[in-house]
């Protein structure tokens, strides 16, 4: 059985009891991280830690918790799990209230949760195989950029894209796609170009699409931020997504169109492979 932290104590999962009057459970009104760990060690930490402040402030949530504290939680629950590839999923949520939309007094507890799961990133078949993904209008909220536990819509995709015999979805709006269900979405374009949207309210801004950014200016590849709709993504050599716990897998399908040859490009495997030695050489 697991070990998971609740609010300042280690206790095994099967203990770990919150109230019926939790926000994060009545409205939803709560944030979250998921940092991968490779061979018992986080990948990125800081910059989990960083957005995790970007989400608590625009959602007014105050954490007393700080950096040194959340580091020792997510060691310590890796070391009582013997967690050796996988994930830690950290929750903040407004704390217990009777019913009520007004947010409680500034100071009211707040609820913390982390937990680990075990994951196989390195070694993932979809990294191999590649994935196939259907087109689905955006029809979340407007903050898309806040790391809400809000996520139906992302449920209610990815349920949509089973049903067509697909790994996922990537979500149009107003023409232009802005990311996956639970990823960043980017593309290849024949002149060899890596194209993903823009950040904005629109999409979240990923830690793997920032290190993967930076990975492509380093290596003098060409990176264009802007929009593109799905018909050219259907269009384009290559097309991959990234995220946390996938690192980067190949799109080989879109709307039963392959993609290129239909198989997971040359461009793609590289950068995969660039993230992994990135995150193998960050890990603390
Ligand atoms: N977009 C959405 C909607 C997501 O849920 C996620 C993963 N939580 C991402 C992008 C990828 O972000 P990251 O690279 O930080 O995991």
């Amino acid at each position: 059985m697991r070990t998971v932290y609740l609010n300042g104590e280690f206790v095994p999962e099967s203990e770990a009891k919150i109230s019926v009057f939790d926000r994060g459970f009545m409205f939803a009104d709560g944030i979250y991280e998921v940092t991968a760990v490779l061979q018992g060690r986080l990948v990125d930490f800081d910059l989990h830690l960083a957005r995790l402040a970007r989400s608590l402030g625009e959602m007014a949530l105050q954490l007393s918790l700080d950096r040194e504290q959340l580091l020792a939680i997510h060691q310590e629950l890796i070391t009582r799990n013997q967690l050796q590839e996988g994930l830690v999923y950290m929750q903040v949520s407004r704390g217990v209230q009777d019913r009520n939309f007004l947010y409680p007094p500034v100071g009211s507890p707040l609820t913390v949760v982390l937990y680990t799961q075990a994951k196989v990133v390195l070694d993932s078949p979809l990294a191999k195989r590649g994935m196939s993904i259907i087109g689905l209008p955006d029809l979340r909220w407007g903050r898309s950029d806040i790391k809400t536990t809000q996520l139906l819509y992302a449920c209610m995709a990815k349920e949509q894209a089973r049903a067509q015999g697909a790994d996922d979805a990537w979500l149009v709006k107003d023409g232009w796609i802005t990311e996956g269900t639970s990823n960043n979405a980017f593309i290849i374009t024949h002149d060899g170009a890596v194209v993903t949207r823009e950040l904005s309210r629109a999409l979240l801004p990923g830690i793997t699409r920032g290190a993967l950014i930076a990975l492509v200016k380093e290596h003098d590849l060409r990176l264009e931020e802007r929009a593109y709709t799905l018909e050219e993504a259907q269009g384009a050599t290559e097309a991959f997504i990234t995220s946390s716990t996938s690192f980067i897998y190949p799109v080989v399908n879109i709307d039963g169109h392959p993609v290129g040859d239909g198989k997971p490009g040359p461009l793609t495997r590289r950068l995969r492979q660039l993230y992994i030695d990135h995150a193998l050489a960050v890990i603390a």
